[in-house]
């Protein structure tokens, strides 16, 4: 998935609210985004009060979808640099393709993690045969100096952890939750997971108070730490939690991020996250001149443009 706004501004970390270190309820409203060819996407994270939960930077909820009879999701030839971009379904398939040659399908249960490092491009886009829904999630975590400018790769993950208690069956995306483990690669102390409540139920998951927490209703209504949330809606949580109790009396679905607070400033714009703005404009500049991120071979359409950069405007906190 790529940011398709024509005019996209930068946003940076420390214009944002601070990660709050005590627990807190704060819900946040996502702003519908179009991707083009009519997909339409609810686009949580970031919000001009919240960049970052964890290193968690990024959130784009899309459908369900009914494609059948459309091209579905063309999203073409785009470029990133620092971060990893965490693609999960609930319907669907999507074919992913990139500039380090991958070409691979995810379906419901698997992962696509993709690490962007110092620059990968890819594309993203519904096969002609694809099934009729369409509904998952795109996360970007961003990368920590240090490992910001790692090599690009990419992973196909299918041995994802999952755990099922009397109600819910929780499956880890990346990192633990629970006891549910993702083998999937992070670079920065953070968890990712998708809850879905089976059954009526009113259970506590375990957290760690070190992280602080985000929660997103993907399908059904349920209640979060007292919170009624449902999807187009995330519920801030902040750290210093123990528990966190989720309640619904019908099946439903809810994605949990955590981490620990992103230590240093982030910026972001367009598809580039980097931890100064020489790095997003330089970025900038080699995919206009067509260097250092390489071609994506396959998709039938010309690549996409780097907008114009509208600077933010930076003042200092407090
Ligand atoms: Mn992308």
């Amino acid at each position: 998935v790529s940011n398709l706004e024509r005019a996209p501004t930068v946003t940076a970390s420390e214009e944002c609210e601070a990660p709050a270190r005590e627990p807190i309820r704060e819900l946040l409203e996502a702003r519908e985004v179009d991707l083009g060819e009519g997909t339409r996407v609810r686009r949580l994270l970031p919000k001009r009060q919240r960049a970052t939960i964890g290193a968690w930077c990024f959130v784009d909820h899309f459908g369900p979808l009914d494609v059948s009879g459309t091209p579905g999701m063309r999203v073409p030839p785009h470029p990133h640099i620092g971060l990893q971009t965490v693609t999960w379904l609930i319907d669907g398939e999507i074919l992913h393709r990139d500039s380090l040659g991958n070409q691979q399908v995810i379906r419901p249960g698997e992962v696509n993690l993709m690490t962007a490092g110092r620059g990968i491009a890819h594309a993203e886009e519904s096969q002609p045969d694809h099934p009729p829904l369409l509904h998952g999630v795109q996360l970007w975590t961003a990368l920590p100096s240090g490992s910001n400018a790692v090599e690009a790769a990419f992973d196909h993950v299918t041995d994802l952890g999952v755990v099922e208690t009397e109600g819910l069956r929780i499956t880890a995306l990346m990192g633990e939750m629970a006891g549910a483990r993702s083998p999937a690669q992070a670079y920065s102390d953070l968890v990712g997971a998708d809850v879905e409540v089976t059954r009526a139920t009113d259970e506590d998951l375990p957290l760690r108070e070190d992280f602080e927490y985000g929660a997103i209703a993907l399908a059904g209504e349920a209640s979060v730490d007292g919170v009624a949330l449902r999807p187009g809606q995330l519920l801030y949580l902040g750290a210093g939690r123990r528990t966190l109790a989720v309640r619904a009396g019908a099946p439903a679905r809810i994605l949990l991020l955590g981490g620990e607070p992103f230590g240093e400033p982030i910026f972001m714009w367009w598809n580039f996250v980097g931890l100064s703005i020489e790095e997003i404009t330089g970025a900038r500049e080699d995919w206009a001149a067509g260097r250092r991120f390489g071609e994506v071979h396959g998709f039938d359409g010309p690549r996409l443009e780097a907008p114009a950069m509208i600077p933010g405007r930076l003042k200092p906190r407090g």
